[in-house]
């Protein structure tokens, strides 16, 4: 894809002056982020990095991505419920990665216990990259679904009137108006908001699960702020908190000190490093509440890459989504390849297919957050070692995406505004809320771009990595 702003890029003394009255817009906006220095506290902080310019994307791919989100809500929602799948497709994984396993423990001790939640919310955000395809035009390929913890939904609200801000500067007062407004926060709080109300106590709170060091605090605010202005209280508390003052009583609804809540909502427990043996107590605790756990730990498990991985396979779709066959071909259509590295024939093939073609090829361990991905020596090395262990089965292998370079600036505290050629990952949020067996609410609620220089191959904003951008529209 080509850019609008070719000549701007050029222009050295003018991007200077340009990224200086962008980065004040950011800060004046909001698009904030505590310091790597300070990530508990609030006393300083900095813009989040951000491009200069909106990135073009197809129309047609963002309409497409916007398209297929509630029937991704129905499929995560569909994964979650089917504890048959859910074991079978883990099985082999849970025996070599200790971090799934563990939650998978805790969602068989659950339904053992018997399941007293009724109140189910999804708040999840898929992922795409466009793929160019041989005839030039690009493709939406998904790089997966977060079902947990997914982010910037709050600074991605903030960062529309930067981009309309640098382009009105420059007189391009058309160009502004085609930067679309954005506002995931808000259609988050409202899924919280149908979860909280369906819960039905005036009196309960909803609990977000916090980190100590969180950078990443006015992303949460914007949802906590939304909520507020709908008079639900939010109240922030770790792990440990819940470990100390957590408790059930015997219909097994959840107090912390001394208030019910009615919903959780998780902003940490999903890398192993934030779990301690006293987590995992409490995030037990949690799940065999009655509160709407958002995500419930079956739909965590939904958003693992094994699952992603099976969900690929022919007939799948068709089996969670039966006779939804549009739904099941909108899905299909944005699936790139995966494969499994179980020990036999299939994962034999794989294997050796993505030693013959390593620059095709991403090996993925069940892991979220970013960084966690091997690419081209590194994925061979790994391959070659792994090839005889049973091990593999921890990991998938997938297709890699090959998006089309173009130009734009990249904006960070402490480094020079940077030209680099780029690649984009286009994310939607999507809010589901279900009540026993009834879907009350499917939607999805608005984007996330982001933006990083192809040398690359991964990482998130969180990770440093990539900065926020907003798509435009071509
Ligand atoms: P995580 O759960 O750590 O975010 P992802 O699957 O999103 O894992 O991968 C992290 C990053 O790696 C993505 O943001 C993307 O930049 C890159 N990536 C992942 N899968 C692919 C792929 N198939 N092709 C190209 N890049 C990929
Ligand atoms: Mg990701």
């Amino acid at each position: 894809m080509a850019t609008n702003w070719g000549s701007l890029l050029q222009n050295e003394q003018q991007l200077e002056e340009l990224a200086r009255q962008a980065v004040d817009r950011a800060l004046a906006e909001g698009v904030l982020l505590r310091t790597s220095q300070e990530p508990s506290s609030s006393e300083v902080v900095s813009y989040a990095p951000f491009t200069l310019f909106p990135s073009l994307v197809p129309s047609a791919l963002l309409e497409q991505a916007y398209a297929v989100q509630m029937d991704f809500n129905l499929l995560v929602d569909a994964v979650s419920q089917n504890a048959a799948f859910l074991e079978q497709t883990l099985s082999s994984t849970i025996k070599q990665d200790d971090f799934t396993a563990r939650l998978f423990d805790i969602h068989k001790q659950v339904l053992k216990e018997g399941i007293a939640q009724t109140v189910f919310l999804g708040l999840n955000r898929s992922d795409y990259m466009f793929q160019r395809s041989t005839d030039g035009s690009p493709a939406l390929k998904q790089i997966e679904i977060n079902t947990i913890s997914a982010s910037f939904g709050g600074l991605a609200s903030r960062t529309p009137a930067v981009h309309r801000h640098v382009l009105s500067v420059l007189s391009k007062t058309k160009e502004a108006g085609k930067i679309l407004s954005n506002n995931p926060s808000k259609g988050l709080a409202l899924g919280i908001a149908k979860a909280w109300e369906l819960y039905g106590s005036t009196n309960a709170l909803v609990l977000l699960i916090a980190q100590e060091k969180e950078r990443n605090i006015f992303d949460q605010r914007a949802i906590e702020n939304e909520l507020l202005a709908r008079n639900i209280h939010v109240i922030r508390r770790t792990f440990e908190d819940i470990s100390e003052k957590g408790s059930l009583d015997q219909d097994r609804r959840l107090f912390v000190d001394g208030q019910e809540i009615a919903v959780v909502y998780f902003r940490d427990g999903y890398m192993p490093r934030q779990y301690s043996l006293q987590n995992w107590e409490a995030r037990l605790l949690l799940e065999r509440s009655c509160a709407a756990k958002c995500p419930d730990i079956a739909t965590q498990l939904a958003g693992t890459k094994k699952v992603q991985q099976e969900l690929s396979r022919p007939g799948m779709l068709e089996m969670l989504l039966p006779g939804q066959p549009e739904a099941v071909a909108r899905l299909r259509a944005t699936f790139a390849g995966l494969y499994s590295l179980d020990m036999g024939e299939e994962g034999d093939q794989a294997i050796a297919k993505a030693l013959a073609a390593p620059s095709r090829f991403v090996l993925k361990p069940q892991r979220e957050g970013g960084g966690n991905n091997l690419y081209g020596e590194e994925m061979v090395q790994a391959l070659k070692q792994l090839k005889d262990s049973e091990e593999r089965a921890s990991y998938i292998l997938m297709e890699k995406i090959e998006p089309e370079p173009f130009e734009n600036c990249l904006l960070r505290p402490g480094s020079p505004a940077q030209v680099v050629q780029c690649i984009s990952e286009l994310g939607i949020f999507g809010v589901y809320v279900r009540q026993e067996k009834t879907l009350v609410m499917n939607k999805h609620v608005g984007h996330l771009l982001r933006t990083k220089a192809i040398e690359h191959a991964d990482g998130g904003v969180a990770a440093g990595v990539a900065v926020l951008d907003n798509p435009y529209p071509v």
